[in-house]
């Protein structure tokens, strides 16, 4: 089965081409680096980690650049409000630049703790200062801009696409937008491509641009970077569903003004996340990061976990009551894979024992690899199937599963799945003597050999092939 994504431009689930298997060109959208990223925030990376492990066990090489927003994010998302890096700036008692460094450093912290694969590349919003500039340019000389006293604006009425991709009503949008309105802006979903510094507006990042000093607004960044270091068209851009109607409109109806020429085949947007039913926000205090949810004894993992239990597409409440059941089903599988790990061993020790192996035998090991290779087909054609992780887990749960298998479930998912203590030599000698004492009936030594053994994180499973230790958290 080929690979299968809901593209938000079609609002359709369509089979997907890249233009070059050997360099699937991929952008991310990316944090504003100015506060520590909370659970909700992290969940689309986990998503995007999974699209990029996809396209890899399909056999494709994806080219991916995520960008850091150090600069140009302002608080209400538009044109108004403060520079977020600057209020960060403020509250910390810090340069921006001070800011902007310690939440990327953070914010790596957060992503590798996950388990994600590294972008290709990185790109910082302030590294493309200059490269803002002349797509400003070039958008000017084709007529897309008016200046206003506060910024240069793109004209949306000069794109006659512009409601397009987010379906948006702009008769309804006028309306709305009636209090608050920027006068000067001649359409409501008029935006600024760059904003000038106002007298005794206090901003510390700023260039010289057009004989005042000023910044760039939040949407040119991901135009101009992804045209610097993928080229149009992308073959997918991804971000939240939050994006759609503003951010990536705009970024649309920069990039195809500015070159005339698509910007991107596929967008793939993920739902939000709620928690205990209420959004995130500071004021309900549930803002959680990754190591809120550690000193309450979760690992990332867990929470990656239960993330991948839901479709990206979906709308997921959390809560501590699920992750709870997040981490048990991780606890689970980890214990399935130590399981395959012994039992595997044994296979092989009983394999070296035969010399020859005859033709029953040999069957049996047929069917085994079969039965293998089945489940792998299986898992993959849930995933192909538009990145459907949560049937994916569900085939896992219902499946026997051998080591080969496991290691694709891992490579896929990457949850940490063979990070494991396994039993030391002394452990092992202990696991021996238990056996030998239960053979000799020598129940008494056998149990307490098993509580010394529980104290060092291991239990001990007795079954009809014999006794396996398993982990106990
Ligand atoms: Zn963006």
């Amino acid at each position: 089965m080929s690979l299968k994504l809901y593209n938000t431009l079609s609002r359709k689930v369509e089979e997907f081409h890249p233009q070059d298997a050997e360099n699937v060109k991929i952008y991310t959208c990316g944090p504003t680096v100015y506060a520590r990223a909370h659970i909700g925030n992290l969940c689309s990376y986990i998503y995007w980690g999974l699209l990029v492990a996809v396209l890899e066990a399909d056999g494709m090489r994806p080219q991916r650049v995520l960008n850091f927003t150090d600069v140009g994010h302002l608080t209400s998302d538009g044109d108004t409000g403060e520079d977020k890096l600057e209020r960060g700036a403020k509250r910390e008692n810090k340069t921006v630049w001070e800011v902007a460094e310690y939440y990327e450093e953070l914010f790596m912290r957060d992503y590798n703790s996950l388990f994600l694969e590294m972008p290709a590349k990185i790109c910082k919003a302030t590294d493309y200062i200059e490269a803002d500039k002349q797509m400003i340019d070039i958008l000017t000389e084709k007529g897309y801009t008016y200046e206003t006293s506060d910024g240069i604006y793109f004209d949306t009425s000069k794109f006659p696409k512009y409601a397009e991709f987010a379906r948006l009503d702009l008769d309804h949008l006028k309306a709305g937008a009636r209090v608050g309105f920027n006068s000067e802006k001649r359409n409501v979903s008029d935006f600024a491509l760059w904003k000038f510094i106002q007298p005794g507006e206090d901003h510390a990042m700023k260039w010289e641009y057009r004989g005042r000093e000023g910044y760039p607004g939040w949407h040119i960044e991901c135009s101009v970077i992804s045209h610097e270091e993928l080229g149009e068209p992308l073959d997918i851009h991804c971000g939240g569903i939050d994006h759609i109607p503003v951010h990536h409109t705009n970024e649309i109806a920069q990039t195809e003004a500015a070159y005339g020429v698509k910007m991107c085949n596929f967008w793939l947007h993920c739902n939000f996340i709620t928690i205990d039913g209420q959004k995130i926000s500071k004021s309900l205090g549930n803002t959680y990061s990754l190591d809120d949810l550690f000193k309450r004894g979760f690992s990332p993992l867990d929470f990656k976990m239960w993330v991948l239990q839901g479709h990206y597409l979906g709308e997921r409440n959390f809560s501590f009551e699920d992750l709870e059941a997040a981490k048990n089903r991780r606890l689970n599988w980890k214990n399935r894979v130590a399981l395959a790990m012994q039992k595997e061993n044994n296979d092989e020790k009983t394999l070296e024992q035969v010399t020859d192996v005859d033709a029953p035998e040999l069957k049996v090991l047929e069917e085994k690899l079969v039965g293998d290779a089945e489940f792998v087909h299986g898992f993959m054609d849930k995933l192909n199937d538009n990145l459907n992780s949560p049937e994916a887990f569900a085939l896992i749960d219902n499946s026997e599963i051998s080591l080969k298998g496991w290691k694709m479930v891992e490579k896929v998912f990457r949850l940490g799945l063979f990070d494991f203590k396994v039993p030391a030599d002394e452990q092992l000698e202990k696991m021996r003597l238990r056996n030998e004492a239960r053979e000799n009936g020598d129940y008494g030594l056998a149990d307490r050999l098993r509580d010394e053994l529980l104290d060092d994180g291991f239990l001990m499973l007795d079954t009809d092939a014999g006794s396996f230790w398993q982990l106990c958290k």
